[in-house]
């Protein structure tokens, strides 16, 4: 049993050439034989084959009659009658099969990819500063991020012609894309495939050029692009949005839009990882009796509660109440340290009842002090 060709190609039934033919080419580049120059032979017999099936699977696929065909009969012939007769067809022929190889890598063998100026070519990346105040970073925000980038032209949808009838096969290559050549050399005649010059590896030539984009096939546009960024990012945070960079060149995938965050510092929050850590000041009468003191906190107000005899810098954690994790429903903890504020400017009457307080004080009530006094 034949495997089912959407199946190969990882796509549903209903895809539309676009689909497949980005599925095609995002395998082909995955299996293609350049990549397996250092593998193992099980390994490249193995992607060979892949390799193999994979462009049956697109020549099939792309090709609407085939396709019918295959969709309606099992086999893009059309129905088949009895086990003997040609069940597998296998590629059309070698130029079909070449065509799409060249059309993506520029053929096998010695030829480099780059020697091919068709071979299709993924738009770059484009990479924006994203600035975020801390609460934005905390609840997370949907920003819109103003770019200037490459889109394909709307007008000849990349085709660079102003109109189908301005496409010519180029008359040099006869729609190839290379020229061969016979060359006398000190081993004998040699032939030497090259690039055509006349279309630059197209194969085509486009006679009448878009107005819109002077045929280049793409146009430099402002574009807007909402971006849901998530709570919990932090500076030096990329966030990448997939297909909204520059257009690829050829039919390649289109680049990312990449947000490197950068987020301010609040005034009473200094961030650590996914915990918060803040200062609370309370009072000496309120550290010594002990107390509860209600806290502004990023989700919120919470209840703290101070123990008797609490000491300045007494650190005191509130699980959860941190920053939310990346692409997780938990949250980092809040560290309160607490700082025990001493009175300024006490007038003669509180400075009066402050020492008959202090000289009703036992040394064993000022632990430390007595430590110190002792030396040890
Ligand atoms: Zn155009
Ligand atoms: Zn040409």
């Amino acid at each position: 049993m034949a495997k089912d060709l959407y199946q190969i190609l990882g796509v549903d039934k209903n895809a539309d050439e676009e689909t497949i033919k980005k599925a095609y080419r995002k395998l082909a580049l995955k299996y293609h034989p350049d990549r397996y120059a250092t593998a193992t032979d099980a390994e490249k017999k193995e992607a060979e084959s892949k390799f193999k099936e994979i462009n049956h699977a697109y020549e099939v696929l792309s090709d609407k009659t085939k396709r019918e065909n295959y969709d309606a009969y099992g086999d893009e012939n059309g129905p088949q009658f009895g086990s003997g007769g040609s069940g597998f067809s296998g590629f059309s022929g070698a130029s079909g099969f070449d065509d799409i190889l060249n059309s993506f890598f520029g053929g096998f063998g010695g030829r480099s990819r780059s020697a091919n100026p068709n071979a299709p070519r993924n738009g770059e990346d484009i990479t924006v500063r994203l600035n975020l105040t801390f609460e934005e970073a905390y609840f997370g925000v949907e920003k819109t991020i103003s770019v200037t980038r490459d889109e394909e032209c709307p007008d000849c949808h990349g085709s660079g012609a102003r109109d189908a009838s301005s496409v010519q096969t180029c008359p040099y290559c006869h729609g190839s894309g290379y020229v061969t050549q016979r060359q006398q050399t000190l081993f004998g005649v040699q032939t030497v495939r090259t690039v055509c010059s006349n279309c630059g590896g197209k194969g085509k030539v486009v006679g009448d050029k878009c107005r819109t984009c002077k045929g280049n096939g793409y146009v430099r546009r402002n574009a807007s692009v909402k971006v849901k960024i998530p709570a919990g990012v932090d500076t030096g945070v990329n966030i990448t949005v997939r297909n909204e960079g520059n257009a690829g060149r050829n039919g390649g995938m289109k680049g990312n839009l990449v947000l490197v965050v950068y987020v301010a510092e609040s005034a009473r929050y200094k961030r650590m990882g996914y915990d918060l850590y803040m200062t609370l000041p309370i009072g000496y009468y309120s550290a010594a009796v002990g107390c509860k003191v209600e806290v502004d906190t990023m989700r919120g107000k919470t209840v703290c509660n101070i123990p008797e005899g609490t000491q300045s810098g007494t650190k005191i954690r509130v699980k959860g109440y941190g920053v939310k994790m990346l692409n997780k429903e938990s949250y980092g903890d809040l560290y309160i340290t607490i700082k025990v504020e001493t009175p300024k400017g006490l007038s003669r009457k509180q400075q009066q009842l402050l020492a008959d307080f202090e000289n009703s004080l036992s040394d064993s009530q000022y632990p430390q002090i007595k430590k110190y006094k002792s030396g040890k």
